[in-house]
This record gives C-alpha cells, sequence and structure tokens, in this order.
C-alpha cells in the first residue's frame, strides 16, 4: 500500500525507545509522507481521484479504488500513526464515523464500559444504534477507577474512556484503565480529541486504540469534519481497514489534506490556546457570578496531579458554572468576539451551553445526575489576544440587565 511513497518517517513506534527521537514540534512537521517522490512537492498532493489504472491484471501501484486507499488520505493515515506513536492509522468522515467504525468491532451480546461524561454524539450513537444491534454498554464515572470492577460482565469486550471528559474536565488514569484491560481481556479505547499527541498519547500509556475527531484541534481552523484512528497492532489495524473499506465512511482527499495542513501548527496553535485557557480560568475564578471552573491546570482540580503525570498541558478547554441558567444564556448572546457555536479546538475561540447544544441528546434527567446544569458554560479557547476575549466575556456579562 505504501508503495511509491518517501519512507523517511520519524517518530515511528520504533522511534519511541530511542533517546534522540525528534521533539514533538519537528514531529508534526516531520512524520508519514514528507516528500512526494515524484515531483518533490512538499505539502502532500491532493488525490481527487476515485479509481488507478493497472498496469495488467493484479499488477497495480499499491492503489484500486479510493474506498480502500487513497494516496493523500494514506499520508495523513501514517501521519497520525506516527504522532500517535501506534502500528496503523485510519481515516474517516468524521469523528463520529471512526467511533462508529471501532464500535463495528464487536458483536451482539458484546458489553462495553464507558465514561459517563461521554461526548453526546457517542452517548447517542450507543443508545440509539449500536443498543439496537445487541451491544450493551454500562456508562462509569472511569475518573474513579474503583467503579471499573462493578460495571464488569462477563460479556464485557472493552472500556471506552474520554479523558479529560467533555464538558466537566474530570481526568481518567490512563495507565490503570490499561492494567484493568489488560487483565481481563478488554479492548482499551481512548477517544483523545481533547488533548491530542501533542499533549497525550495514550497508546504510549498502554491503550489499543485511539480516536480523534479531526474536526477539532488536528484540524483546527473549522473547516473541516474529519475523524481518525490510530491502533496499537497490525491485528487491529488490518480487522479496522476492512470495516473501513466495507462500510465506507471514508475521508475524501482534499479533507485529508486540510487536516494535514492543520496538524503542522498544532503545536504553536496549542501552546497559545493553553496560555489562553489558563488566563481565562484565572480570570473566571475571581468573578462573583461564577459559581465554578472546571479546568484540570487548576490545583484545586480534583484531576490536577493526575492530568500533570500522564499529559504534557492541561488542554484548552474550560467549562464553567454560572449563578443561573438566565444569566448563562445572556452571557451566550451577548459576547461579540467570542464564537456562539458548537466544536472546539479551533483558532477563534467558542462558547457554548452544552445542556442544549453539544449534550442536548442526553435526556434531561441523566444531564442532571451527570453535573451538566443549564448554567453551565464552556468555552474552547483559541488564539486572539487573551486581553480582548476577557474584556469580551466582562462586558457580555456586565450588560447584563437587572
Ligand atoms: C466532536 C467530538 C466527536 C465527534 O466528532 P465529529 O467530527 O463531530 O463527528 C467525538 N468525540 C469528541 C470528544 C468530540 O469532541
Amino acid at each position: 500500500m505504501t508503495d511509491g511513497f518517501d519512507k523517511t518517517k520519524v517518530g515511528s513506534d520504533k522511534a519511541t525507545a530511542e533517546p534522540d527521537k525528534p521533539g514533538i514540534n519537528t514531529r508534526l512537521l516531520h512524520s508519514g509522507m514528507e516528500f512526494d517522490p515524484r515531483t518533490g512537492a512538499v505539502s502532500v498532493p491532493v488525490y481527487q481521484v476515485s479509481t488507478f489504472k493497472q498496469e495488467a491484471l493484479g499488477r497495480h501501484h499499491g492503489y484500486e479504488y479510493s474506498r480502500t486507499g487513497n494516496p493523500t488520505r494514506q499520508a495523513l493515515e501514517e501521519l497520525i500513526a506516527a504522532l500517535e506513536g501506534g502500528r496503523r492509522g485510519l481515516a474517516f468522515a468524521s469523528g463520529m464515523a471512526a467511533i462508529s467504525s471501532v464500535l463495528m468491532l464487536f458483536d451482539a451480546g458484546d458489553h462495553l464500559i464507558v465514561s459517563d461524561d461521554v461526548y453526546g454524539g457517542t452517548f447517542r450513537v450507543l443508545d440509539k444504534v449500536f443498543r439496537r444491534f445487541g451491544v450493551d454498554v454500562t456508562f462509569a464515572d472511569l475518573s474513579r477507577a474503583e467503579e471499573l470492577p462493578g460495571a464488569l460482565t462477563a460479556r464485557t469486550r472493552a472500556v471506552f474512556v474520554e479523558t479529560p471528559t467533555n464538558p466537566l474536565m474530570r481526568v481518567t488514569d490512563l495507565r490503570a484503565v490499561s492494567a484493568f484491560c489488560k487483565g481481563h481481556g478488554l479492548l482499551h479505547v481512548v477517544d483523545n480529541t481533547f488533548m491530542t499527541p501533542y499533549l497525550q498519547r495514550p497508546l504510549e500509556l498502554g491503550a489499543d486504540l485511539v480516536i480523534h475527531s479531526a474536526t477539532k484541534y488536528l484540524g483546527g481552523h473549522s473547516d473541516v469534519v474529519a475523524g481518525l484512528v490510530v491502533v496499537a497492532s497490525q491485528e487491529l489495524g488490518d480487522r479496522l481497514h476492512f470495516i473501513q473499506n466495507a462500510v465506507g465512511a471514508i475521508l475524501g482527499p482534499m479533507d485529508s489534506w486540510l487536516v494535514m495542513r492543520g496538524v503542522k501548527t498544532l503545536g504553536v496553535r496549542m501552546d497559545r490556546q493553553q496560555a489562553n485557557a489558563q488566563a481565562i480560568t484565572e480570570w473566571l475564578k475571581g468573578r462573583p457570578e461564577v459559581k465554578k471552573v472546571y479546568y484540570p491546570g487548576l490545583p484545586e482540580h480534583p484531576g490536577h496531579a493526575l492530568a500533570k503525570k500522564q499529559a504534557a498541558g492541561f488542554g484548552a478547554m474550560v467549562s464553567f458554572e454560572l449563578a443561573s441558567a438566565s444569566l448563562a444564556e445572556h452571557l451566550l448572546n451577548n459576547v461579540r468576539l467570542i464564537t456562539l457555536a458548537e466544536s472546539l479546538g479551533a483558532v477563534e475561540s467558542l462558547i457554548c451551553l452544552p445542556a442544549r447544544m453539544t449534550h442536548a441528546s442526553i435526556p434531561p434527567e441523566k444531564r442532571a445526575a451527570r453535573g451538566i446544569s443549564d448554567a453551565l458554560v464552556r468555552l474552547s479557547a483559541g488564539i486572539e489576544d487573551v486581553k480582548d476575549l476577557i474584556a469580551d466575556l466582562a462586558r457580555a456579562l456586565g450588560t447584563r440587565p437587572e
């Protein structure tokens, strides 16, 4: 499949053990396919093509049909595999297409344990689609490792973790979950969307499979919907490639190219976004209207020490609970610079009300039980000048008519 590509790879899984391994910012630019071998093009060409000429029956250049394999998509797949330190990467039409394709690894009668404040779309597809096919799920607070044994059944096949969780920023001990999974023969799946391989590499902590909504930080510019999976073993890679080809929820060449372009600047974007998130968090903590701030970077956050141990940063997502639902609504309707929108991880700051937007598909009583109230606001810090972001929040909160 890889025929024709420059195999000059740095940052592959083999390199993990090497002391002279290049730094992550170098690897963001110099992993996977670096040059088009035919022309030397420094940006990977967009192979906008569906089928490939065969020299003779059964003789071709490694590509037959773009659902099965496309050079541009493959370049992205090799890039993400190298960054996460996995055996194989696979690119899908969206984060949900990636998650759904991973869930197709399971059979009717199988049981999964899933983080209880998992992304709303993940909850929805498990609850409304995969349950119909007989895949059973227990949602548990995986930030409390002691909840795992109680959720285990004879049919359990996997543990699906998001850390930090969305929107409450709970941190789960990936090494502890991995040890539990290994002890019980379970697949350890991690949705690493919030952290990206720049900040957290679950496969290095023992996970078997990592998922990304590349729509978020990896793409980073609010211009593409995409999903990625990286697997630790060849066997999983083969099974998932079979599903990718059989089901067909593939990422197109142009969108693959957009994600690769985004990844080049992931490090500088993430550094700036984190610094902005940290400053906003500190400002929010001093405001009387703010009842609670959820950010793993805060020393008083229950997952702070763990986040420091297993990740290289705290990310750029901040959630905060305002004094009332009406104040939250007022804030969202009055920000001007910060964009009221679903999604996260982009260069522009985005704000949303999870209960009525990203997490609306979770029934109200389940939302309340998980602490996702109508006064909970989620902010994705962008790369703007942070003084302008804080001024926007201050003005929007201050203009509230009493
Ligand atoms: C957005 C998101 C998804 C879904 O990804 P899409 O690209 O929107 O399909 C999955 N998991 C997390 C954590 C997300 O934020």
